[in-house]
């Protein structure tokens, strides 16, 4: 594994991190989630991501029951708010009284004193953005949380953000978006915006949710037990996966095959170092739903790719890639 500086910050994080979102709590027993979080340990992944809303709030359980035991100083922990995590008004949202209640029930189910980075989930427009990085100033000064990022924030926002938390001295360092050969809209905006302001990126979904691991064939059944046939959450996670699941991404896609090959990697692993050729990426958040996929994954880790296969990346992908920034959040 190698290990990243955090934006301008001094925390290091492993630059590649495990995400839990749909697997903990829900895609995979918890004797799965624990296989999968110590397979990481095993191979040197020290960063792991999740969110109070996962699997309605399950995934932070799960994820601190899998980390019992492991040195504290020894791991990164992200985790995030503003999804709802009850049925109440205020179980929602960046208001004061939603961040200080969601941080303490986070660490409450984590099982740990502090966040490493804590995370707005999204952007507020109804709530002021000083009532938002006042709370997490106090949180930061009260020491529940070291770092704060944002997630899905246009570069306006995070220009706005940046300002508050520069004025509030709250070490804002981490930008958490949606970023992968497919999806690159934080080119344009986001990444510029970040590099002036000190945030690294934190990239989520680096094979889009799977469609990078070439599991997805064009005129191919969907494999049963893979993401996109899951039937956890009312279909939500098949609606997502139907984002990607269309004959030109796929055709696209297995045309990539053989450029893994010639590096000598397989297409996941591609992926991922695809992500992490840019220097911008401080880590890349993988998903597991095996211990293997983890251990498959992480050898993308340090892997340097030749311009020249990033030229036939882009040549391929041309015309299936995302690049809209309008299209963040
Ligand atoms: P990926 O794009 O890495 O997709 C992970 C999924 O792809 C796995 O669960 C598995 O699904 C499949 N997969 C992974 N490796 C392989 C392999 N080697 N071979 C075949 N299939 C493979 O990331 P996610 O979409 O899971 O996102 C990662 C993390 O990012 C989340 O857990 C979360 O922490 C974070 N995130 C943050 C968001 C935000 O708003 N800030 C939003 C979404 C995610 P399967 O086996 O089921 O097909």
């Amino acid at each position: 594994m190698k290990y990243r500086k955090l934006g301008k910050s001094g925390l290091l994080v492993s630059e590649i991190a495990l995400g839990n979102w749909i697997t903990h709590g829900a895609q995979v027993d918890e004797a799965t989630a624990q296989a999968c979080v110590h397979a990481a340990l095993d191979s040197g992944i020290t960063t792991f991501d999740t969110a109070d809303a996962y699997s309605e709030t399950r995934a932070e359980s799960v994820l601190g029951e899998s980390l019992k035991g492991i040195r504290r100083e020894s791991i990164e922990l992200y985790t995030k708010v503003f999804h709802p995590t009850g049925p109440g008004h205020n179980d929602r949202g960046l208001s004061r009284k939603h961040i200080m209640e969601a941080c303490n029930a986070s660490l409450r189910r984590l099982q740990t004193d502090y966040i490493d980075v804590y995370y707005a989930h999204r952007f507020d427009a109804t709530v002021s953005l000083e009532e938002t990085f006042l709370a997490f100033s106090d949180l930061v000064r009260q020491g529940k949380v070291l770092y704060i990022g944002v997630s899905e924030w246009t570069a306006e926002q995070i220009k706005l953000g940046a300002t508050l938390a520069r004025e509030m001295k709250v070490p804002f360092v981490a930008s958490q978006p949606q970023y992968s050969m497919l999806w690159r809209i934080i080119e344009a905006e986001v990444i510029p915006a970040c590099e002036r302001e000190g945030i690294g990126q934190v990239v989520w979904s680096p094979l889009a949710q799977g469609t990078l691991s070439g599991k997805y064939a064009p005129d191919k059944p969907i494999p049963e037990g893979s993401r996109a046939s899951t039937t956890a959450g009312s279909g939500f996670f098949k609606r997502l996966a139907g984002q990607w699941l269309h004959q030109e991404v796929l055709q696209a896609v297995e045309r990539i095959q053989p450029i893994a090959k010639e590096c000598g990697l397989t297409l996941p692993q591609l992926a991922v170092a695809w992500v992490l050729q840019n220097p911008h990426v401080s880590s890349a958040i993988i998903g597991a739903s095996k211990p293997e996929q983890v251990e498959e994954n992480v050898k993308a880790a340090g892997v340097c790719l030749d311009p020249e296969v990033m030229r036939q990346i882009n040549n391929i992908l041309n015309g299936v890639v995302e690049f809209d920034p309008s299209k963040t959040g």
